[in-house]
């Protein structure tokens, strides 16, 4: 009867949860039955079995209360003899070159679970291109059919794709915004910038954004002198200990010959140099030629009409008739071409800062993959492909990687900084420019004070 109810137990709830509720549940219990420190082997009559203990079975019946940093370390003690082996926990590290349908081949589900995990997919696009690194724990049960997978994609970031009826998945994001921990990286230009930057720290994200930053105002491979300054203020997100892998540029100043180039993120989350002037490239609110009536407007709390369940719209559907043009509202590298069984045809933009596009349910592309585009540039045909209620586009607009309103949301403008917010800019920017001075200096002193020491 308790196997009965530990089987249904993991059938129903997936592994991450159980091991949570367990978590507790063990919390709870050695709260409760915590051994005096003295006693370290249970004594083997009058044990008190714990039913859904893993790794622990047996807690010693005569027991005390003991201090919490005592509790936790015995629970991190008995957690660690936990035993890993799990027959329905299956966990694939994805590789290069990864997709569902082969991993889940491996595990022997059928195509017919792809594509219903696929399709509780259609809204967040986040299975049909797998990213080396990422993690999928698959919850099976005891005939072998998917329960429930978990897609994680960093220490801030997991999908939970759960079974909710025979033919069914539903999504649930569980996200971790973490904190920003900043930090001042400067260095002087040997060779390339990339290099040099590299040397000092920097990712290839922020190089890549620092040269789209100045893009119009310096030629990084022909412009920047030997020996030129870079000051960064560069924040990265952690969830606890661990990095999340995101990074982003809070200020910078590149100090070369007589001209000193600075960028810096106002509180919109738009670039501005010191004098306050956009360094934004505009951002227009249609990808379409002209301004378009809306058929389905962006919804994160949207039901679904059958299920009634909450299917998210991430984005904005115009109806038009399949081959019109689609716009690229900014500049942008082509990130993803993908034929998706209910997304259709779709393409997905990075464009400068933190901002994203989608388009789904196209009919024909016109860029590729790695392409440049510039704003106002052809990039497709709308059209009615995957599972599409008529001939429309849907567009999607991300900031930061969550999608928002493309209608409503903040997109740069490429003004200069709004008068209200002039003197708390100029402040920050004084301010953070003293920082930066003074962290180079201290660099250049460690640094001659090094060469001092291996003279000697
Ligand atoms: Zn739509």
């Amino acid at each position: 009867m308790v196997n009965n109810f530990i089987n249904d137990f993991r059938r129903r709830v997936p592994a991450l949860h159980q091991r949570l509720m367990l978590g507790c549940l063990l919390g709870l219990s050695v709260l409760l039955v915590l051994p005096k420190p003295q006693q370290t082997q249970p004594s083997g009559m009058g044990v008190l079995p714990l039913m859904l203990g893993m790794g622990l079975q047996y807690a010693p019946q005569n027991f005390e209360l003991l201090p919490l940093d005592q509790a936790l370390s015995w629970v991190n003690q008995q957690l660690q003899t936990e035993p890993v082996e799990d027959p329905f926990v299956k966990v694939y590290q994805i590789s290069r070159g990864d997709s569902l349908s082969r991993i889940f081949a491996r595990y022997n589900l059928s195509y017919q679970t792809v594509q219903q995990v696929m399709a509780s997919d259609e809204s967040l696009l986040a299975l049909d291109v797998l990213h080396p690194g990422n993690r999928l724990t698959l919850q099976l049960d005891d005939v072998g059919e998917l329960q429930s997978m978990e897609l994680y994609i960093h220490a801030g970031k997991k999908v939970v794709y759960q079974r909710v009826a025979a033919d069914e998945f539903a999504y649930q994001e569980i996200v971790d915004e973490g904190v920003w921990q900043s930090d001042i990286l400067v260095g002087e230009v040997y060779g390339s910038f990339y290099v040099s930057a590299q040397r000092a720290g920097l990712s290839d994200a922020d190089i890549y954004n620092i040269n789209q930053l100045f893009k119009e105002r310096l030629n990084f491979s022909r412009d920047i002198q030997a020996g030129a300054q870079f000051q960064v203020l560069r924040s990265e997100n952690f969830v606890g200990e661990e990095s999340t892998g995101q990074s982003r540029i809070e200020g910078i100043r590149i100090l070369n010959r007589r001209q000193t180039l600075s960028a810096f993120m106002h509180e919109d989350g738009q670039y501005y140099d010191a004098n306050g002037d956009s360094l934004e490239r505009a951002f227009s609110r249609y990808p379409l030629q002209k301004q378009q009536r809306i058929s389905s407007h962006f919804n994160p709390r949207r039901l679904h009409p059958i299920t009634q369940r909450v299917s998210p719209h991430n984005g904005t559907d115009f109806p038009l008739p399949v081959g019109s043009p689609v716009l690229a509202p900014a500049d942008g590298v082509v990130t993803r071409i993908e034929n998706h069984p209910y997304a259709g045809k779709y393409i997905e933009i990075q464009h400068f800062g933190n901002y994203k596009t989608r388009y789904l349910h196209l009919s024909r592309f016109n860029v590729q993959r790695g392409q440049r585009v510039t704003r106002g540039q052809r990039i497709a045909l709308s059209g009615n492909t995957g599972r599409s209620t008529g001939p429309h586009l849907h567009y999607e607009l991300h900031i930061n990687n969550r999608p928002v309103n493309p209608m409503t949301a903040h997109i740069p403008l490429a003004k200069p900084v709004s008068a209200e917010s002039r003197a708390s800019f100029a402040k920050r920017v004084k301010q953070l420019t003293a920082q930066m001075e003074q962290q180079s200096l201290l660099a250049k002193n460690s640094a001659s004070s090094t060469l001092a020491d291996s003279a000697e």
